[in-house]
């Protein structure tokens, strides 16, 4: 038995997404240490007892496990991020195989195979977005930084590992800016202070879209700060300020206002030209999602009379990708400024047989016979293009899908457990599961995206 405060020595067995080494004691209690890795023993002291388990912080490490490796991040425990940071590359893909495997296992389908992770190698500076909440310092001087895990205390990490240096050389060139036009930074507990937090974009070409979240209708001086910061910074190709006055930790509110440059940033993936509008989503890692997305066409198999039907489809990459290998594609998605950009990228690309409709898919409306309606077409010939959010998507829809006998569901997901939960209702209605594919499209954080290739049986 442990109690609050105890010294202890335990071997850490097992690592979990969430960067904790985990052990047991010798009556059988699991106990979580942050920082451990498996195949330790360490010291640790209990900081928090419950009946069913323990935290205990790490105080030092008696065996070193083989699977350590120096972290080159002075930030990442008190971060929380990078939850891999501290061990070799190798045993990460290790770890979040298994944690696919695992949640497969625990929604009945431990049948399912699921393939070894897939990479592309590059473990830093790989991120092209970033969101940095913005703090201030003893002497009153701003800093962009993180949320120090699991809270709203801003800690200043200027060159975070996993975004390319511009980002950082930017935010300090901004709140140069700002300090000098004596702006405040916003702080959460008062509701008080005006700048929130910086947001960048960046494109393979190395031109940045940056945008300043505000607590108030203006930034001060707001066109003598534009033209100073694109002088300074000629990548920035689009600068917007997002107003964002409501007292909650959503970064982001609803009124952008264009400062200067482009209204989107243009980027090139898979061999098509992409506009992205602040409000669409963008997946991250470029080079890692075009490997998700050659293995994602694959699996589909297209022949050419096939019928892409993209759910969830943000800005239409997915779709747009594969349309070479189809006849047609129609995509849904809830963001209308991301269907604007699904439609604008169709034309930018002269693809003529693609249309996107803006609509919630949550809703219990019946989607793929809206679809339908507004096609003329039914789905004997269709691939369904499943993308959603981290919650997964709905039974509704899943039975919907089945009922209308699509041959082919092609499910791609950044939640293993909702991937997962999922599957089994496609099981549950007919479907067969093929090997799950993972891919690496964040190096060093305890997430892993997925994609599974679903048949009507
Ligand atoms: N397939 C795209 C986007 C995937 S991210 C890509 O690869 O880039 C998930 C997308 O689902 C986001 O664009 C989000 O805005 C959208 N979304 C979230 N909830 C939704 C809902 N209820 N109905 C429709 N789309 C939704």
């Amino acid at each position: 038995m442990i109690c609050k405060n105890d010294l202890f020595e335990i071997d850490i067995t097992d690592l979990n997404n969430l960067g904790s080494g985990v052990g047991h004691t010798a009556d059988g209690m699991v106990v979580f240490v942050p920082g451990a890795v498996t195949g330790d023993r360490v010291s640790a002291r209990a900081i928090k007892v419950t009946k069913s388990y323990a935290v205990a912080k790490l105080e030092t490490v008696v065996l070193p496990s083989p699977y350590r490796a120096k972290s080159d991040c002075s930030a990442s425990l008190s971060c929380g991020g990078c939850v891999y940071r501290h061990v070799n590359y190798e045993y990460e893909k290790e770890c979040k195989r298994n944690y696919v495997r695992s949640a497969f296992r625990k929604a009945g389908l431990q049948d399912v195979p699921v393939g070894e992770l897939r990479s592309v190698g590059v473990l830093s500076g790989y991120r092209n977005k970033a969101q940095y909440p913005v703090g201030v310092d003893r002497n009153g001087n701003l800093f962009a930084g993180f949320f120090a895990a699991n809270t709203h205390r801003v800690i200043p990490i200027a060159d975070c590992r996993l975004t390319p240096p511009l980002f950082g050389e930017i935010c300090r060139a901004v709140l140069t800016l700002c300090d000098k036009a004596l702006i405040s930074a916003y702080n959460e507990q008062t509701g008080k202070g005006l700048l929130r937090h910086l947001y960048l974009r960046r494109n393979v070409k190395g031109e940045v879209m940056l945008c300043l979240v505000v607590n108030g209708r203006e930034l001060p001086h707001e066109k003598e700060f534009a033209d100073a910061i694109c002088r300074q910074f000629p990548q920035i190709v689009s600068l917007y300020v997002n107003v964002n006055r409501q007292n909650t930790n959503v970064i982001l509110g609803e009124d952008y206002r264009l400062l200067a440059g482009l209204p989107y940033l243009e980027d090139v993936l898979c061999g098509l030209r992409f506009r992205i509008s602040p409000q669409s989503f963008y997946q991250v890692n470029h080079d890692a999602c075009e490997l998700l997305y050659g293995i994602a066409k694959e699996k589909a198999d297209l022949r050419g009379g096939e019928r892409l039907v993209d759910l969830y489809c943000g800005i239409g990459t997915i779709g747009l990708s594969m349309i070479d290998r189809a006849k047609s594609l129609v995509g849904v998605e809830i963001v209308p400024e991301a269907v604007d950009c699904a439609k604008e990228n169709a034309a930018l690309n002269n693809i003529a047989n693609a249309t996107f409709l803006c609509a919630d898919l949550s809703e219990n409306e019946p989607m793929l016979a809206r679809v339908a309606k507004e096609t003329g077409e039914d789905f004997a010939h269709s691939v369904v293009i499943l993308d959603p959010p981290r919650k997964g998507t709905t039974r509704a829809l899943i039975e919907e899908i089945a009922q209308n006998n699509v041959p082919k569901v092609l499910y791609i997901s950044c939640n293993p457990d909702t991937l997962a939960r999922d599957c089994a209702i496609f099981r549950e209605n007919g479907y067969e599961i093929g090997e799950v594919t993972t891919v690496d499209l964040f190096p060093r954080t305890g997430h892993v995206e997925t994609v599974v290739l679903m048949t009507k049986k």
